[in-house]
């Protein structure tokens, strides 16, 4: 299952479930779930109701091609984010120092204002920054409420997995010594196009993250590289903390940023940064 959010040639925003043959079955009339964060938070008794009413042959459909593919939503909190999640990233980014290999999950947030959309555009603002780079990543959708989970019960509570581009700004991320500002600029948390459920993602620690830069390729790794799993920071964070459904968690980036190159290859206005992952999808954006 293959959740989108999108925009009909009326302006109405709509979401729904794209199938194999690239049409969308429309399933925001389906009340109370206006949302793709409502059936979200309805749980799993959301989901079973919109899955018994797919047989229903009145849903409108949709043609991929003919619509405008919108973020699947805005969470209600910030995106939790994982930092230097994967050891040749840590090393990139601190010159092979060894030391910069997290004993524990580095964790920041950006803001839900910082989300956009599939091909929608991220801002290079140069007047406030030298350095923007991308960060390609799994992000992981929280669907059940919880607190103090176990890793071993931890994939109960994800209802799925899109991606999410973690643009950065190093400078900022160095001046203000939290890496908050930085990472939260306006555009700067491009997400989806698709949230796939769970049940489509036998094992979410095989997966092959690819980042492209006018289609020359600058991340590739796999998702069984990260140095905390999924189940593991999802056991960190909810540690005396609450996680909802809805929740987002970008689970960090591999090697291969912008700022790792020698010299470094910082983005800039005109580029288009392509994000795939196996079974999850392709995001892209351009910078303007
Ligand atoms: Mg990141």
């Amino acid at each position: 299952m293959k959740f989108i959010t999108f925009e009909t040639k009326d302006g109405l925003t709509q979401w729904g479930m794209v199938q194999q043959d690239g049409l969308i079955q429309c399933l925001g009339k389906q009340q109370p779930y206006s949302s793709l964060l409502s059936l979200i938070e309805g749980g799993p008794q959301a989901l079973s109701e919109i899955q018994s009413g797919l047989a229903n042959k009145d849903l409108p459909l949709y043609n991929l091609s003919e619509v405008k593919i919108k973020a699947p939503y805005y969470p209600r909190k910030n995106i939790v984010c994982v930092g230097k999640n994967y050891k040749e990233h840590a090393l990139e980014m601190s010159d092979q120092d060894y030391q910069a290999i997290p004993e524990f999950p580095v964790l920041f947030t950006k803001p839900y204002s910082s989300i956009i959309e599939h091909k929608g555009s991220v801002h290079s603002y140069p007047e406030i920054t030298q350095e923007l780079d991308y960060e390609g990543e799994l992000a992981i959708i929280i669907g059940k409420k919880g607190i103090n989970i176990s890793k071993e019960e931890a994939h109960e509570y994800i209802f799925g997995y899109s991606i999410i581009n973690d643009i950065s700004a190093r400078d900022l991320q160095k001046q203000h010594l939290q890496f908050f500002k930085g990472k939260s600029l306006d555009t700067f948390a491009p997400f989806g196009p698709v949230i796939v459920h769970r049940s489509a993602v036998p094992n979410p620690q095989d997966l092959q993250i690819k980042t492209f830069v006018n289609d020359e390729e600058r991340q590739n790794a796999s998702t069984k590289d990260m140095l905390f799993s999924i189940a593991e920071i999802i056991e960190v964070i909810s540690r005396g903390m609450t996680v909802e459904p809805g929740d987002i968690i970008a689970t960090g980036t591999p090697s291969g940023v912008g700022k790792g190159f020698k010299p470094p290859k910082f983005l800039k206005a005109g580029d288009t940064v392509r994000i795939e992952i196996d079974g999850i999808g392709r995001l892209e954006n351009k910078v303007i």
